[in-house]
């Protein structure tokens, strides 16, 4: 059976990067992987091509052309990439992008003629709002996973994508497959992610250090798991893949209110900021 998930997270928190390590991780181990991006940025895909864009969703129904199959472009190892693309600058709703690629990968069977083993949506979430809500709240997406930092505003927007989980979970719509903690620098941002986890009812599935090792294969136009597959970094992304395409859990988070998140963030700048001073103090000492 086709596994169909969805990555959600704040803008600049590292989807897209987990996403193309993930379905490169995925496609090494054997599966055939379709990774859509669902972002009028249009870059979800890049690091598996090369670090080059291909034409939208969009693009191509603006065209008027008919011939469906040409936002299809294979990827590193044959996967295949589809951005959805968004509206002309200025123009109409970001989420449009999204709702086009969608009825055009469903209603055209597009899908079901390449019959990838697992599909990944690549959706930027801060606002869980019309186009960007379509994965969660018809249950295309089995599963939901989110991106986060320890970093207060990421938890934030995460606890908003909990609040639209929790909104559609009675009417079939995606529930939560687990949160993945991205750019660990301390043991103190885990704990912070752990314990957001926690007391929301969900669960962390992995962590993933902060590594220049992902810059620097970044800047080749190439995921880790292409650029350095030796790397530890490489490593943690195949284990991320392992643990995802394995994973049968859903939660249905319990999201904090506005007022007792607050209250929790403030628990733990103290600590996140002592460990920061003692780092630095490290950095100057040496
Ligand atoms: P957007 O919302 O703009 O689509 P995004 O959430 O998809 O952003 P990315 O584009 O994946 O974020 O990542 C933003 C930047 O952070 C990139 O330069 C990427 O290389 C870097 N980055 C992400 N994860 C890591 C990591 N674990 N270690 C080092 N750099 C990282
Ligand atoms: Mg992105």
């Amino acid at each position: 059976k086709r596994k169909q998930i969805a990555i959600y997270g704040k803008g600049g928190i590292g989807k897209s990067t987990t996403t193309s390590n993930l379905s490169a991780a995925l496609s090494d181990i054997g599966y055939s992987v379709m990774q859509v991006g669902c972002d009028p940025k249009n870059d979800s895909t890049n690091s598996l091509r090369g670090g080059k864009p291909i034409p939208t969703v969009m693009d191509t129904l603006r065209s008027e052309s008919n011939d469906f199959e040409k936002v299809i472009h294979e990827g590193y190892n044959g996967i295949l990439c589809v951005e959805a693309g968004g509206p002309e600058p200025g123009v109409g709703c970001a989420g449009r992008g999204i709702i086009a690629a969608i009825e055009l990968l469903d209603n055209n069977g597009i899908i079901d003629d390449y019959d990838p083993d697992i599909v990944i949506y690549d959706v930027l979430g801060d606002v869980v709002c019309g186009g960007f809500a379509i994965p969660i709240r018809q249950g295309l997406a089995e599963q939901i996973y989110t991106v986060t930092s320890s970093d207060y505003m990421a938890i934030y927007a995460v606890n908003n994508l909990f609040k639209g989980i929790l909104k559609y979970s009675g009417s079939g719509g995606g529930l939560l497959g687990g949160i993945i903690g991205n750019s660990i620098k301390s043991l103190a941002e885990k704990e912070m992610i752990e314990d957001f986890s926690h007391k929301t009812d969900s669960e962390v599935i992995q962590y993933v250090p902060r590594s220049p090792t992902v810059t620097k294969c970044e800047l080749e136009g190439k995921t880790t798991i292409e650029g350095d597959p030796d790397s530890e970094q490489a490593e943690v992304y195949r284990e991320l893949a392992r643990k995802v395409i394995n994973n049968q859990k859903k939660f249905i988070p319990k999201p904090f209110d506005a007022d007792d998140l607050n209250n929790w963030g403030s628990t733990w700048v103290s600590r996140i900021l002592l460990h920061q001073k003692t780092s630095s103090q490290g950095i100057q000492d040496d």
